[in-house]
């Protein structure tokens, strides 16, 4: 049996696997010893992705429909890709570049999102492309860039080995990151006396292991936050000399956090004022404080400013930069940092550059060696199916991501995806609730049978290597782009296509992106796939000549803003997007389960996963139960302003009275025709654009 060594393809802890194999099917997975996220550990998604590698339910070669309502039917990859390129050129010269549009996943390698971008932004000449990426980490992203000059967490999970006061909010690292969280609990174990204040509507795993937790209600955390920032100034704790010399903007949030005492925040957030001041206190008398957030505090309308309010509690402190301190963001997808590390979203461009600054789109044309970028920025993701549906987008390729499924407010998604002229969904696997919009389906190699490069939650590249041929006529995600960059290219009258699209391999892409960074926040001219192998993963920025990454970034007190000062900004002070009222009375929050991932995919061809929760279901508060005569068990039909799904009701008190959970995985099921999505709203955030997946106003009635 043959070994090959990769990461989880789950989520952002990233962590090392050895892929045993006998060359044609993946027989067994183990934990990577050597690899820094895990050191051989695995949860039981990672363990049991041997389970999930099967060739059933794959979609295994091209499709192609020639009218809405038809089947699709097999056509040759030649026949698939010409059409494709017919049909994008066609819209392109009708109704110029941005009529078409590309929407990519955080589950994409970094190789593949290169290749998108540069396929957009440097043959089509249009900034629309976008991921679920902004559905995930884009307001963490704005809260780094706002605050700390830069997209770059600058903490590592060595942290968790050092701090001795840990503040977890709107994240359930028990579910969502398990091998970050059994280093939490180590960490725990080795020094009792460090404390851990968990911030979370419900009392999750993560919570119940907590020595405080903070049980507020949804979209109160700025006020929380705010609240400790003020017991830490009335207190004594904010190190003013560290504050004048190394940021900036501080006054002005004084002026703000005055009035937010914990009395009046406890009003607003629901918890006691004696727990904020507790909190407040333990945060400020820590040697090592570090925060950790995740899509609590992301997947809201005012996302950012979650963000930059947390990590103000870490600049008041000057806490950063140091071993266990600092403002930490988990990351929700496997490779959410790469994507956004090559530019993978529509107002960026390659190695973090901005699409807004005129010298960095010059700097982007100059490496590909084209005239210009467009100027204009693309639609976000909601933009991007909002133009869509009104017909400004009229050819959209979707890759490995099911937006039928994860995008809130499935109706208007819906009524996209059938309005839309032509829709290439290029994807793993066969009957996502996307397929049935789809015009083309390509088939794409899947996580073991590609090669590549993934960033982690803490910077970390990983060379991940295929182990297995794919099924059928599977090809890989970057050649696939290239391939259609070729086509698209002749069909246009542009000859440059063959010199940009010249990969032969994903190495010759990752030396592309590589040199693109020199000089760059996340230069990583010192690594190549051979580094990757021979040193294993490593951190960037690893400039060339380095001999290692960076553990932590800004322990010189110097920031990647303008005036090389951190920020403290002032936040909205709204709530959550949609109130609760006498008709809609309880408040619905989404997360994650234990043993699933995203949209069931893959951890849904894995039976011993449903051992933990087997069905979709709705939690709820005994009381709540008890009021309305639901017994545990019961079919409920729960109810939004915009749709309704049903579900059985399960009696928990992890939630509040009037607080209600569903998990985001199951979409489509013998319950209902969709998934919580159905309820959730597209309202984003002014800044990150992303939108308020957590939270929902919703209303249940017994079947
Ligand atoms: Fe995979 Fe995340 Fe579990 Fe690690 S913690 S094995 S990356 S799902």
């Amino acid at each position: 049996m043959a070994e090959t060594k990769s990461t989880c393809p789950y989520c952002g802890v990233g962590c090392g696997v050895i892929i045993q194999h006998d060359g044609a099917r993946v027989i067994e997975v183990r934990g990577d010893p050597e690899h820094p996220a895990n050191f051989g550990r695995l949860c039981t998604k990672g363990s049991t992705l041997h389970f999930t590698a099967r060739p059933e339910s794959r979609l295994l070669y091209p499709e192609l429909r020639t009218s809405k309502g038809e089947a699709r039917a097999r056509v040759s990859w030649d026949v698939a890709l010409d059409t494709a390129a017919d049909k994008f050129a066609s819209v392109i010269r009708e109704h110029g570049p941005d009529a078409v549009g590309f929407y990519l996943s955080g589950q994409l390698l970094t190789e593949d999102y290169y290749v998108f971008n540069k396929l957009a932004k440097g043959l089509v000449a249009t900034n629309n492309v976008d991921t679920n990426s902004r559905l995930c980490m884009s307001s963490a992203v704005a809260a780094y860039k706002q605050t700390l000059g830069a997209d770059a967490p600058p903490c590592s999970y060595e942290d968790f080995d050092h701090s001795d006061c840990m503040l977890i909010a709107g994240a359930n690292p028990a579910f969502a990151h398990p091998i970050a969280f059994r280093r939490i609990e180590a960490a725990k174990a080795a020094r009792p006396d460090m404390k851990i204040i968990v911030v979370d509507p419900r009392r999750t795993d993560t919570a119940a292991s907590a020595d405080l937790h903070l049980a507020i209600l949804p979209g109160t955390d700025i006020w929380l936050f705010n609240a400790m920032l003020h017991v830490l100034l009335w207190e004594g704790y904010v190190n003013m000399p560290w504050v004048r010399e190394h940021t900036e903007g501080f006054e002005a949030l004084r002026q703000v956090v005055r009035d937010v005492t914990p009395a009046v925040a406890a009003g607003i957030c629901g918890v006691p004022a004696d727990d904020i001041i507790k909190a407040a206190k333990w945060w400020g008398e820590a040697q090592a404080p570090l925060s950790l957030w995740c899509m609590g505090l992301n997947q809201s309308h005012h996302g950012t400013h979650n963000g930059t309010a947390l990590i103000a509690l870490s600049l008041a402190l000057g806490k950063i930069g140091a071993p266990g301190c600092g403002p930490f963001s988990l990351t929700g997808q496997p490779n959410a940092m790469g994507g956004r590390e090559v530019g993978g979203l529509s107002n960026l461009l390659s190695a973090h550059r901005d699409l807004a600054n005129p010298a960095h789109r010059a700097e982007v044309a100059a490496l590909w060696g084209i005239e210009s970028v467009p100027e204009k920025p693309g639609y976000s993701a909601i933009e991007l199916f909002e133009a869509v549906r009104e017909g400004k987008v009229k050819a959209l390729w979707i890759a490995c991501t099911n937006p039928a499924h994860s995008m809130p407010q499935q109706a208007l998604i819906r009524e996209a995806l059938e309005k839309c002229e032509f829709v290439v969904l290029q994807e793993a696997y066969a009957n996502t609730e996307t397929a049935p919009y789809a015009d083309l389906q390509l088939p794409a190699l899947t996580w073991a049978e590609k090669e590549g490069t993934v960033t982690n939650s803490e910077r970390r590249i990983t060379h991940v290597n295929a182990a297995i041929p794919g099924p059928g006529e599977t090809r890989a995600d970057w050649a696939i782009a290239r391939d259609f960059a070729l086509k698209l290219g002749e069909k246009l009258g542009q000859p440059d296509a063959a010199r940009l699209f010249a990969y032969p391999t994903a190495e010759s892409v990752f030396l592309e992106h590589a040199e693109s960074t020199r000089g760059r926040d996340l230069d990583i001219t010192g690594l190549s796939y051979t580094l990757l192998d021979e040193r294993g993963p490593q951190q960037w920025p690893f400039a060339a000549g380095a001999s290692e990454g960076a553990t932590r970034l800004y322990a010189d007190g110097k920031f990647e803003t303008a005036s090389g000062k951190a920020q403290f900004i002032v936040p909205a002070t709204s709530l959550t997007s949609e109130a609760i009222d006498a008709r809609y009375p309880l408040r619905m929050t989404t997360g994650r389960l234990r043993d699933q991932w995203h949209g069931m995919s893959r951890t849904g061809k894995a039976a011993r996963l449903y051992s933990h929760v087997d069905e979709p279901r709705i939690d709820l508060n005994s009381s709540d139960l008890d009021r309305r005569s639901i017994a545990d068990g019961d079919l409920v039909r729960v109810k939004s302003r915009r749709g309704s799904i049903v579900l059985r009701a399960h009696a928990t008190e992890e939630v509040r009275p009037g607080h209600a959970f569903i998990a985001m995985h199951w979409g489509r099921n013998v319950l209902s025709s969709s998934g919580v999505n159905e309820l959730t709203l597209n309202k984003v955030d002014p800044h990150s654009k992303q939108p308020e997946l957590k939270h929902a106003a919703i209303q249940i009635e017994k079947i």
